[in-house]
């Protein structure tokens, strides 16, 4: 199916099905949850997602062109939360490109019809951004399969989650990013504890996860042993790209609600078009790299540049929209402003997920523009 043909009949799907596809009026995050499901399910059954995704795993073939529209419509529209939408896209293709074919073909439709949410096991205490020094260590036992102990922080939805894609140090400590091994792990094993951390923006978004003596099969390992950096530098472009597009979308809409919901005199025409100029800058270069990806191009560090141009864009939207809506953010006793309110808390995060902003431009200055080494 070709892009103008899929969106027309993605729209008009979208304006008969507004009802059933429209969030709950709450602000449970377990509701939202469930909601993603429902909404995964009505897209999978009405073919929508299966489009953009390989046959071999479920889906229709197609550009990923389409992938990037049905997320881009969904959040546009304020039907699906990105974040949470948009996890899909983050593992979903290492799982194709990594994961042994018969695993990915079980596995994907799941995630893809919603039925089973996914998490993303990198981060560690002190082992944030210095990914390559993580510790939570895998060794093969006597009888061929792996056991992990050690711990994960910052998991988002790990306490939803079926399955983890899971970095782990099968090397020594010294082998830095050459002794790394990924592995798709149950997350109902024995010996996983899930622990939630609120946000400052009220909601148990992200967890510690804690392995103690796990067994996993060798056949799920992603890749092969020691090859976990690798499954880790091709994901996060992908947590880079279509992700962000879809956030863009969204953000395009909170733009839309801000100029609606601000009272008379309290924006400024200097501060908005500074905004506008920033979410579109930030859309022309999502826009390209959705197109480069389309293309079959793999993506690669100058994704850093739509990570960062998304963390400004994201930040100073909500600063203006702070300052508009100062009196009732502060109030906060309205169902309305409260949302004004986490989301502004929420976008300061912008700048840290999928990689801080420094490290960002630490990719752009040594890996795109050449400048040097780290000193
Ligand atoms: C909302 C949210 C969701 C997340 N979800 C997940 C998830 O699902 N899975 C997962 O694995 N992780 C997740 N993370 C974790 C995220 O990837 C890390 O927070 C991020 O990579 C930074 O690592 P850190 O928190 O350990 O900070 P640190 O690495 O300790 O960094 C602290 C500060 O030092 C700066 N810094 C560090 N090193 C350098 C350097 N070399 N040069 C310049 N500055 C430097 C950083 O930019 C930052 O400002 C999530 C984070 C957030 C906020």
């Amino acid at each position: 199916m070709d892009l103008d043909a899929f969106r027309g009949e993605l729209d008009s799907w979208l304006d008969d099905h507004d009802a059933e596809l429209r969030p709950p009026d709450s602000h449970r995050f377990d509701d939202h949850m469930a909601h993603l499901s429902t909404v995964k399910r009505l897209t999978y059954d009405a073919s929508f997602m299966r489009w953009g995704w390989p046959e071999s795993v479920g889906g229709l073939g197609g550009s990923t062109l389409l992938r990037g529209y049905l997320g881009g419509g969904l959040t546009a529209r304020g039907l699906v939360e990105p974040g949470i939408y948009s996890m899909t896209e983050v593992l979903v293709p290492t799982m194709i490109d990594y994961a042994p074919p018969g695993l990915a073909a079980e596995m994907v439709p799941r995630q893809l019809r919603g039925d089973e949410t996914w998490c993303q096991g990198f981060s560690e205490p002190s082992t944030g951004s210095n990914l390559g020094a993580l510790a939570c260590r895998a060794t093969r036992s006597s009888g061929g399969e792996w056991r992990v102990t050690g711990q994960k922080v910052w998991t988002s939805l790990a306490q939803f989650a079926q399955r983890c894609v899971l970095l782990t140090r099968t090397g020594s400590p010294e082998d830095a990013h050459r002794g790394i091994t990924a592995f798709f792990v149950d997350m109902d094993s024995p010996g996983i504890t899930v622990r939630p951390i609120r946000t400052m923006h009220g909601v148990d978004e992200f967890c510690e996860v804690f392995f103690d003596d796990v067994a996993v099969p060798h056949d799920r390992m992603l890749g092969a042993e020691g090859q976990g950096w690798a499954v880790a530098m091709d994901l996060l472009p992908f947590e880079r790209s279509t992700a962000l597009w879809h956030r863009g979308a969204y953000l395009h809409r909170k733009l839309s609600d801000l100029l609606a919901a601000a009272p008379e005199g309290s924006l400024s025409a200097a501060d908005v078009g500074a905004v506008i100029e920033q979410l579109y800058a930030f859309r022309a270069r999502s826009r390209a790299t959705q197109y480069r990806m389309a293309a079959g191009e793999k993506l690669g560090a100058e994704t850093s540049i739509d990570k960062l141009m998304l963390g400004m864009a994201e930040q100073a939207l909500y600063d203006v929209a702070a300052a508009a809506l100062a009196p009732a953010l502060l109030a906060g006793d309205d169902p309305e402003s409260e949302g004004w309110r986490s989301e502004y808390l929420y976008s300061r995060a912008a700048t840290i997920y999928g990689g801080s902003s420094e490290i960002q431009r630490n990719i752009v200055a040594r890996r795109l523009l050449d400048l040097g080494p780290e000193v």
